[in-house]
């Protein structure tokens, strides 16, 4: 097996959902690497073209890079843009998300947190701040994942105690990438709502507008105008009767990447180190593209074309040194 498919096996041993596993068994039986390798060869053809060229520049004629060579470029960029695409929604499902609920004291976060793992895991209460510790409980949803995490209140307090709580919640927002904004329906905007939405700036944002089995002072298009553009969908539901749970959830799934690309493509990249290195081959071939526009000699489109098979050959293991192969592999406990 190549370096894919032996990092294939870590993911299968360590899978938390049914498509967690279904997604490292498709590694392991080696999908991606055929698809990276037919890639591979595509791009060493091109190569092959225009290296050819260049030392035979008399003989064909110039060494202009021909027409259906940067077309063959410009389809593999593309292809390559495509499994990038794949990456979202597959590095949820291989690693699961963490989505902290974060919002100001009372609007409902305890209630929300335990209608949507159906079963009462935080204290609900009627006192402003109370919910003093992070309480975190996994649920699955579309195959992925989900760790919500319930958070004390986003407010800046003199209480010790609750300043812990406070503390906590920005630990929880720090290394997320998806928040689940609760806000108070039955509650004009407030100051205390602007901080929070200050505080989710640059990250995905799903907001729950809860509370709305009661009369309404904040609507959607309020909400949004808080979070100037980087609004994602902004949910009605009701805590307490369990209504617009289910859009809640789809929301949720849709910020995802939900819609399981792997069905269309047959092969998803959920693997950050091969993301990364599919990023730098569609980088190369980019400025390959941008180097043949310009009439560059084409020994610097070679380059370029060359770099990108380099970062290829990283995934399946065939260009790859000794430190990358020694990172990967502390991950294994050698031995068992
Ligand atoms: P937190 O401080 O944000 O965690 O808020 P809680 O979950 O403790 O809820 C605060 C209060 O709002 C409690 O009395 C809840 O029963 C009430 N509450 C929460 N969600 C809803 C809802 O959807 N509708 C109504 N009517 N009350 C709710």
């Amino acid at each position: 097996i190549d370096l894919s498919q032996a990092e294939a096996v870590a993911d299968v041993i360590a899978a938390a959902t049914a498509r967690a596993h279904e997604l490292a068994l498709s590694q392991l039986s080696g999908e991606l690497s055929r698809a990276v390798d037919a890639l591979a060869d595509r791009l060493t053809d091109a190569v092959a073209e225009v290296e050819a060229r260049v030392d035979f520049a008399e003989d064909v004629g110039g060494i202009e890079v021909p027409a259906h060579v940067v077309a063959a470029i410009a389809a593999l960029e593309g292809e390559l843009a495509a499994l990038l695409g794949t990456t979202t929604w597959a590095r949820a499902v291989r690693e699961g998300v963490r989505v902290p609920l974060v919002g100001r004291p009372n609007v409902g976060k305890s209630s929300l947190f335990n209608a949507l793992l159906g079963e009462a895991r935080a204290i609900v209460t009627d006192v402003p701040g109370t919910t003093r510790d992070r309480v975190s409980e996994a649920i699955e949803l579309a195959g992925i994942r989900v760790t919500l995490s319930d958070t004390a209140g986003l407010r800046e307090t003199d209480d010790a105690v609750e300043s812990i709580g406070v503390a906590r919640t920005h630990e929880a927002l720090a290394g997320a990438a998806l928040a689940l904004w609760v806000v108070d329906a039955t509650l004009p905007l407030a100051d205390e709502d602007r901080r929070v939405a200050k505080r989710l700036a640059g990250r995905r944002v799903l907001v729950a507008l809860n509370k709305c089995d009661l009369p309404i002072a904040t609507r959607a298009e309020d909400v949004a105008a808080l979070l100037e553009g980087t609004a994602g969908p902004i949910v009605a539901v009701s805590a307490t009767t369990g209504d617009g749970l289910e859009s809640l959830r789809a929301a949720l799934a849709g910020l995802l990447g939900a819609g399981d690309p792997v069905d269309g493509m047959g092969v998803a990249v959920g693997n950050l180190r091969h993301a990364e290195a599919i990023g730098r081959a569609r980088a190369a071939l980019a400025r390959a593209t941008r180097a043949a526009a310009d009439l560059l000699p084409g020994e610097i489109v070679a380059l370029e074309l060359r770099e990108a098979l380099a970062a290829l050959g990283e995934i399946t293991g065939r260009s790859v040194d000794d430190d990358l192969l020694d990172r990967i592999f502390r991950k294994f406990c050698v031995g068992k």
